[in-house]
């Protein structure tokens, strides 16, 4: 009897390239694709931050180089990228967060998150995506969204707004890039610890609210994500475009 197989969940012979990977989900993001078996690019503006993240991967015989890259430098960006030999998979993370009352919200913190959140993950999508077309292998980009691209919160108006404007551009992607074998989805994340949310969680309040959210009872860790990277990256996700992976511990259940 010939038994269905699963479809495999390593990347061997594929190069991803990972923003924002120098701390964070990002790194972990690279980890993840590095121990899967590709070659990874981890491009941040901090050189030293993925220098040593790529050297940590290499001292475990993972293939891993550093780029440093400002995404919002659009210009530069282009061509740096353009620079390289085409990506297999797309890691589009760099990303950030100027949590405040919607009344008081101001034109500077607005425009600073739709900036990066937004405007650069767009163009940052497009070139690696033109690059994926042009090389004819197909691919996967995965943006990294949030389970705030699914739901309001307090707070976090412009974050929310950045991050539905990724969902649709992402949804958008996938019907455009689908003949042309390009896979295209978020990756939806709850609360995480990392360094960007490290001063949202001293305070007590507001964790105990967020732990309140989260049906499992507790905030992610960056390795709770890393199995979703690697699925979605991978040929186990073959028939996935457009959708949205929400690892949220139930957040967006109620
Ligand atoms: P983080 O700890 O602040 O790390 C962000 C990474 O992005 C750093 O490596 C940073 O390095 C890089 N970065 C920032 N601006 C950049 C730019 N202009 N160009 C290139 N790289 C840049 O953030 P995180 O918590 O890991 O979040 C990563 C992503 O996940 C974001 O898109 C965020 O919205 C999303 N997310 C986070 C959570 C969470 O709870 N943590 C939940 C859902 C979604 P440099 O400063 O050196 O450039």
């Amino acid at each position: 009897m010939d038994l269905p197989k699963t479809p495999s969940f390593t990347l061997p012979g594929k190069r991803a390239l990972v923003t924002g990977a120098g701390r964070g989900i990002g790194l972990a993001a690279a980890a993840a694709l590095a121990q899967a078996g590709a070659e990874v690019t981890l491009a941040a503006r901090t050189l030293a931050d993925v220098e040593a993240a790529a050297a940590a991967l290499r001292a475990q015989g993972l293939a891993a180089q550093a780029l440093s890259l400002d995404v919002t430098d659009l210009t530069r960006m282009q061509e740096e990228l353009d620079a390289t030999e085409p990506f297999d998979v797309l890691v589009n993370n760099a990303g950030t967060n100027r949590p405040s009352a919607f009344l008081d919200v101001t034109v500077e913190n607005f425009d600073l998150v739709m900036n990066i959140n937004v405007r650069a993950a767009y163009f940052v999508a497009q070139t690696v995506a033109r690059g994926m077309v042009k090389a004819g292998k197909g691919g996967s980009i995965i943006h990294i969204s949030s389970q705030m691209g699914h739901v309001g919160s307090a707070r976090r108006s412009i974050y929310c707004a950045s991050k539905w404007a990724m969902e649709g551009f992402s949804k958008a992607m996938a019907i455009e890039l689908a003949p042309h074998k390009v896979r295209v989805n978020t990756l939806a994340p709850t609360f995480i610890q990392t360094p960007m949310t490290k001063p949202f969680f001293e305070d007590e309040k507001f964790r105990a609210s967020v732990v309140g959210m989260i049906k499992l009872g507790r905030i992610g860790e960056v390795e709770d994500l890393m199995g979703a990277i690697v699925f979605l990256a991978s040929d186990a996700s073959a028939l996935m475009t457009g959708s949205s992976l929400v690892v949220d511990g139930g957040w967006t259940a109620e």
